[in-house]
């Protein structure tokens, strides 16, 4: 039997949100990123409304950048709080469809609705009405794909936005995949592009039918997953994880530097405030992650993963201070963060604890 997956995607969700709670902006060229200051700030775009996209401005774009591609854009800070709220609205309505869920990021979740629909087309109708239940109660639109896998549920819902339903049905999985480009498959990014575009592998369908050997090879196990993946196999299955994402804050310096002085101290302080938010949720973590992106914009991160869940704010600060030095002294550095990862809800390590005295 097969299973009937939907992948759930909102629509330029920030930008969106913003838009609802403002409704001048609806139609505008919306940029939402860190340090925006009219345009004039030096942090990088997270999302941005389709008016902004015709633009030709993207997330991950330099805010400068995407001010000049448009002048008129209205450019807001990312407000997580906000976004937070709506998207906990928005995961109820989800959960309301099937006990198989599981959330991938703030607006981004999977729904196994096999004991739900009879088939794929009471899957569409299913799918239509969780299409109208968001938009009726926060006027925001999302785009549904439909297949018997979860990777490829991921690519159809991406193929039709916005407001786009896209479904495969398990006879077709293999003639969907076969045209699209390589970069369509999550965990494939641009440098395995990069390296698939050398190899003479532009397609999913090039990529199923290349030697396997040679895929094991050059990226390893990963290399016969990803062929896997191409062909439609993929057995992973819609579940809930006890991880909760991550927490995480950058700061980008007004006029780039490598004082240690300053580098270390603007450490600190953003390990002040992404503890504050891990605080406030409720989390533990046990992975601290830093960034660096220097004056030429190349950006690094080196993570660590402790063999415990803390909260402890000096742990942050001590982990960031090793893992970021060693890129002190370089270059010029326009950009520091710090994510917390690997969370847990802080209520169940008290438990262990307690388990464990
Ligand atoms: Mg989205």
């Amino acid at each position: 039997m097969y299973r009937i997956i939907l992948h759930v995607d909102m629509d330029s969700f920030f930008a969106s949100v913003e838009q609802c709670k403002n409704p001048d902006l609806r139609g505008l060229a919306v940029v939402v990123g860190s340090d925006p200051k009219q345009g004039k700030g030096r942090g990088v775009v997270s999302t941005c409304s389709y008016k902004a996209r015709s633009f030709g401005i993207h997330s991950g774009m330099p805010i400068s950048r995407a001010y000049r591609l448009c002048q008129d854009a209205v450019f807001l800070p990312v407000n997580m709080p906000l976004y937070q709220e709506v998207s906990c609205r928005i995961m109820k309505i989800l959960r309301s469809f099937t006990d198989k869920f599981q959330q991938v990021s703030v607006d981004e979740a999977f729904l196994d609705i096999s004991d739900r629909a009879q088939d794929y087309k009471e899957a569409v109708q299913l799918a239509g009405q969780i299409k109208s239940m968001i938009r009726g109660r926060e006027e925001l639109t999302c785009s549904i794909g439909i297949a018997p896998v979860k990777s490829v549920a991921k690519i159809a819902s991406d193929l039709n936005k916005p407001d786009g339903m896209t479904v495969v049905e398990p006879d077709n999985v293999v003639k969907f995949l076969k045209p699209l480009n390589v970069r369509k498959l999550s965990g494939i990014g641009k440098k395995h592009e990069e390296i698939l575009t050398g190899m003479g592998i532009d397609t999913l369908g090039q990529l199923a039918c290349f030697d396997k050997d040679k895929l094991i090879e050059i990226f390893g196990k990963w290399g016969s997953k990803m062929q896997r993946l191409a062909l439609g196999l993929d057995d992973s299955e819609v579940k809930e994880s006890l991880e909760i994402g991550s927490v995480s804050r950058e700061h980008t310096f007004d006029k780039d530097t490598d004082d240690p002085v300053v580098l270390i101290k603007t450490l600190d302080m953003i390990s002040e405030k992404v503890h504050k938010s891990l605080v406030h949720k409720g989390y533990s973590f046990s992975t601290v992650s830093v960034k660096v992106r220097f004056e030429d914009f190349t950006t690094f991160t080196r993570a660590k993963t402790l063999s415990f869940s803390s909260q402890d704010q000096d742990i942050i600060k001590r982990v960031s201070n090793e893992l970021s030095s060693k890129f002190f002294n370089k270059r010029k550095i326009r950009l520091l963060g710090i994510k917390l990862s690997n969370l847990k809800k802080s209520k169940m390590i008290q438990t262990t604890f307690d388990y464990f005295l």
